[in-house]
C-alpha cells in the first residue's frame, strides 16, 4: 500500500520535511508568537502522527513559551530563517508533530480549524474582498 506524501523544504532547501497526506490535519494559528515568528497575520500548520513525519537538516531553536507559560521550541532553518516545526509537551501529548504548511510543495491541505482566534487580526476574515494580482502589480 502506497501512501501519498506531502513533501516540502525551507526557502533555501537545506531542510526538508515529509508527512503522509492521509491522516494529516491542518490549522491556522493566530497566536501572537506565530504572528511574530512568521512576520505575518497567522501561521498555517499541518500535523500528522509523529512516527510518520520526517524532518531532515540542521535546525536552530528558539525557546518560546505558551500563554500558560509552558515551554515551546520553535525550530527554524539557521540559513534562511524559515520556520519549520513547533514542539511542546502539549503537541507531544497529542502524538503528532506540527510542521509549517508553507514549506509544502503543491499545496497544503485546507485548514479544518483556527486556533487563538481571540488574537485574530480583524481583517483576516475579509481577505477575499481584497484586490488580487497574479504576481506583483505593474511588473
Ligand atoms: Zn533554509
Ligand atoms: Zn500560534
Amino acid at each position: 500500500m502506497s501512501t501519498e506524501l506531502l513533501k516540502g523544504t525551507c526557502l533555501c532547501g537545506r531542510v526538508s520535511v515529509s508527512l503522509p497526506r492521509e491522516g494529516a490535519a491542518s490549522a491556522i494559528c493566530h497566536c501572537a508568537s506565530c504572528q511574530k515568528q512568521t512576520g505575518s497575520a497567522y501561521s498555517v500548520v499541518v500535523m500528522a502522527p509523529a512516527p510518520d513525519v520526517t524532518v531532515d537538516g540542521a535546525l536552530a531553536e528558539f525557546h518560546d513559551t505558551t500563554v500558560k507559560g509552558e515551554p515551546v521550541l520553535r525550530k527554524f532553518c539557521p540559513n534562511c530563517g524559515s520556520p519549520v516545526e513547533t514542539v511542546s509537551a502539549a503537541i507531544e501529548g497529542l502524538g503528532v508533530r506540527v510542521i509549517k504548511a508553507g514549506l509544502l510543495e503543491g499545496g497544503a491541505p485546507a485548514p479544518q480549524m483556527q486556533l487563538f482566534c481571540e488574537n485574530m487580526l480583524g481583517w483576516s476574515a475579509s481577505l477575499p474582498e481584497t484586490a488580487r494580482f497574479s504576481q506583483m502589480p505593474g511588473g
